[in-house]
């Protein structure tokens, strides 16, 4: 299988990483496609948000306007069926005896990634770009780069395909995530992230905080405002 070293596939959630993720594709490849799955998330705004976020990057930047490319959804909606997390279930988030969160879904990026190389594989790419990270993250081990790097590798043997998996956000915090957003589109593209882009648990869309929209308490909100003040002193 010939893949397309120019080309690479961004896992696009519609939030705050994986908007930046795809940034930071448009600057480096010559064509890029994107990937959301739809689990039966409990709220859908994430999923609904991707489209309008693809047509403010195309209608902010030109030049990554030529280099968006297709748009893909998977049904994922087995997940709701075996895993029962406060994602898809409509559960209080709480921390569980394992020190997870109970907004982890098993496998969830396992699953993500190796969906995500499958259209990688039919479509020719040989990039898969995702916004997981072991900085900030919530503990969930299938985001660790250990995890990634292990699953490049079976990717590749069991697809006899040589797929690169990046993860530029694996390293860096919340703040710096705002601070590459920066880097890479300017302040057009900080205020597209930070108005239209999605991280709220609870799909809260009422209130424009300073750091966006969302319900202010859960802890993605309290994760994303803290690292927007960070990034505002800085
Ligand atoms: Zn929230």
């Amino acid at each position: 299988m010939s893949l397309d070293s120019n080309a690479a596939l961004v896992l696009f959630s519609g939030g705050q990483d994986s908007a930046t993720c795809l940034a930071w594709a448009l600057a480096r490849f010559g064509r890029v496609e994107t990937l959301g799955f739809d689990y039966g998330q409990r709220h859908r705004v994430e999923l609904d948000l991707r489209v309008p976020l693809r047509v403010g990057f195309a209608a902010s930047f030109p030049v990554w306007a030529e280099r968006l490319g297709e748009d893909h959804v998977i049904d994922l909606s087995v997940l709701g069926q075996i895993s029962d997390t406060s994602l898809t279930k409509d559960v209080a988030i709480a921390m569980q005896a394992n020190a997870l969160p109970n907004t982890f879904v098993p496998g969830r990026n396992l699953l993500f990634f190796t969906f995500a190389a499958a259209i990688a594989y039919r479509r020719g790419i040989k990039h898969v770009v995702a916004g997981v990270c072991e900085t900030d993250y919530s503990g969930y081990p299938d985001c660790r780069d250990d995890t990634v790097k292990a699953l490049q590798a079976a990717l590749n043997l069991g697809m006899e395909s040589r797929f690169v998996l990046h993860t530029p956000l694996m390293w860096i915090d919340k703040a710096q995530t705002w601070a590459l957003a920066q880097d890479l589109g300017g302040k057009v593209l900080v205020e597209l992230i930070r108005t239209s882009s999605h991280s709220c648990y609870h799909g809260a869309r009422e209130t424009l905080h300073d750091w966006g929209y969302g319900c202010g308490s859960c802890p993605a909100c309290e994760l994303r405002a803290n690292g927007w003040e960070k990034f505002r002193a800085a």
